[in-house]
C-alpha cells in the first residue's frame, strides 16, 4: 500500500527545509517535523518589540557560491550586514579577525611590512615544528601575544578544554590580512535576511506540511509507517540509540535582555577573550538591520557541557570523535531508506551555506535516482 508521504523529515532547521522545498517543487509528499515549539532550527528569530532576536545566537549568512546566494535570496532579501566583530580583552578592545588595526593596537604598528616583522618575532620560537593541536597552530601562525590576548581564554571557555587538546581545524576558520580591513569572513556574499530568518524558513517550507512539538524518538514505529524515506538531522549518535558510545558536543546557554537603552554596546558582536569572564560574547541584535529602536536586546552566550537536557550545539571535531563518527556513518550507510544531513545528522562544523549546499545536493541526488 502507497504510504502516506514520499519523505519524513526530521528537523526544520536549513538542512531540513531546503531539503523540503527542493522534493515538494519536484512533487513529492513531505512532512517535516520538529522537537521544537517552532520551525527554523538553530536560525530561529524571536522579534521582541520590533528586533530580530537570534534566539540562538548570531546568524550571519556568508559564501563565496553565487548559485546558493541567489538561491537565498529568493525567499527574503537580505541586507547589506558585513560581520566586524571587537574582542574586548581586560578592558581595552580590538578588532576582528586579525588584520592591520589588531596589529596597531597591540603593537603600534602601521604597515604590513612592520606587521610581518612583528609576527615573524613573535612566531619564531614557534615555526619548527608541525602544529599538532589549536594552540600550536595559533602560536605558529600569529605568535603569543594574539594567542595569550585574544585566543586562548575564549577558545578554552568556549570548548571546555585547553587548547593543546582541540583540533588546529577550528583556528583555521578565521583570517589573517595585512590589510585594515574588519571584515570577519573572506566570502563575496555577506548578510543578514532583512525581517530576519523566519522569513526564510517560512518561505522554504510554504504549502508543505509541518508538525512542531514533534519529538522523532517519541513516535518513531508510527512515524516509519508513514513515510517511504526518512531525512533525519537530528544526531547521528542518538539515532542508533548510542550503540557505539557517545559523540561530544559543547552547548551553550542564552541569556537574553531587553534594555530601555538605544544602543548598549555600538557593535552587533563583542567577543570576551578573558578566561575570567563566563560568557564568550556578547550580541546586540538590532545592529544586525540597522535597527533605530529607542529599546535594545542584547544576549550573552556562555558555554557549557552537553549532558541530560541541552541542546547539542557544536561538534567536537577532535580525532577521537571523529573516529567514532566515521564508524557511526559506516552504519549510517547501510541503513536503507535514511538520509542523515546537516550539522548533527553529519557530525560537522558547518556554516548554513554549507548546510544548504549539502542539501540541494542531496535532494538533487534523490530527483535523479527517481527519474532512473
Ligand atoms: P539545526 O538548525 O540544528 O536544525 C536541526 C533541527 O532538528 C532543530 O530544529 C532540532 O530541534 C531538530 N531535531 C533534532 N532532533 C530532533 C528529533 N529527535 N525530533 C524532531 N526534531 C529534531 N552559521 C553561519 O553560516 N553563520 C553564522 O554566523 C553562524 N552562527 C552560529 C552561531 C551559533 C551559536 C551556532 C550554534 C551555529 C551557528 N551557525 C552559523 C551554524 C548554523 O546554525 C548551522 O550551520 C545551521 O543552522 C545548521 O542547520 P541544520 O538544519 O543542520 O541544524
Ligand atoms: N576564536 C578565538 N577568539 C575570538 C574568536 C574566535 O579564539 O575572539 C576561536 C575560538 O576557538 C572559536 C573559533 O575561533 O571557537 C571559531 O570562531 P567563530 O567566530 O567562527 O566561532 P562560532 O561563531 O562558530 O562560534
Amino acid at each position: 500500500m502507497q504510504k502516506k508521504y514520499d519523505y519524513l523529515i526530521v528537523g526544520s532547521g536549513l538542512y531540513g527545509a531546503v531539503f523540503a522545498y527542493e522534493m515538494n517543487k519536484a512533487g513529492k509528499r513531505c512532512l517535516v517535523i520538529d522537537k521544537r515549539n517552532h520551525a527554523g532550527g538553530n536560525t530561529y528569530c524571536e522579534n521582541v518589540d520590533g528586533i530580530n532576536v537570534h534566539n540562538y545566537g548570531a546568524h550571519i549568512f556568508h559564501t563565496n557560491d553565487e548559485f546558493i546566494w541567489k538561491f537565498v535570496n529568493r525567499f527574503v532579501p537580505f541586507n547589506r550586514y558585513t560581520n566586524s566583530p571587537l574582542a574586548c580583552y581586560k578592558g581595552k578592545m580590538y578588532n576582528l579577525p586579525f588584520n592591520m588595526n589588531t596589529f596597531y593596537q597591540l603593537w603600534g604598528v602601521t604597515t604590513p611590512t612592520e606587521a610581518l616583522e612583528k609576527i615573524r618575532e613573535q612566531t619564531l620560537p614557534f615555526t619548527k615544528q608541525q602544529p599538532k593541536n589549536l594552540e600550536e597552530q595559533a602560536l605558529m601562525l600569529l605568535g603569543d601575544d594574539i594567542y595569550s590576548r585574544l585566543i586562548k581564554g575564549y577558545t578554552e571557555k568556549q570548548w571546555g578544554r585547553p587548547a593543546c587538546e582541540l583540533p588546529a581545524s577550528i583556528i583555521k576558520r578565521l583570517p589573517l590580512r595585512l590589510t585594515y580591513d574588519n571584515n570577519y569572513f573572506d566570502d563575496k556574499y555577506q548578510g543578514v535576511p532583512v525581517g530576519g530568518y523566519n522569513a526564510l524558513i517560512s518561505g522554504l517550507l510554504q504549502g508543505i506540511e509541518l508538525r512542531i512539538n514533534t519529538d522523532y524518538f517519541s513516535h518513531r514505529s508510527a512515524l516509519h509507517e508513514v513515510a517511504d524515506k526518512i531525512v533525519f538531522t537530528g544526531s547521528i549518535d542518538r539515532f542508533f540509540d548510542y550503540r557505539l558510545g557517545r559523540l561530544e558536543y559543547r552547548s551553550l546557554r542564552f541569556e537574553h535582555e531587553r534594555k530601555q537603552i538605544k544602543n548598549f554596546q555600538g557593535n552587533a558582536v563583542i567577543n570576551y577573550t578573558e578566561r575570567e569572564v563566563p560568557y564568550t560574547r556578547i550580541i546586540e541584535h538590532k545592529h544586525f538591520e540597522f535597527g533605530d529602536q529607542p529599546h535594545t536586546v542584547i544576549t550573552k552566550e556562555f558555554p557549557m557541557n552537553f549532558k541530560d537536557e541541552a541542546e547539542p550545539y557544536y561538534p567536537i571535531n577532535d580525532e577521537k570523535n571523529n573516529r567514532l563518527y566515521k564508524k557511526y556513518k559506516s552504519m549510517a550507510d547501510d541503513v536503507p531508506n535514511v538520509i542523515f544531513g546537516g550539522r548533527l545528522g553529519c557530525y560537522q562544523y558547518y556554516d548554513m551555506h554549507q548546510v544548504i549546499g549539502a542539501s540541494l545536493k542531496a535532494a538533487a541526488l534523490e530527483s535523479f535516482r527517481h527519474v532512473y
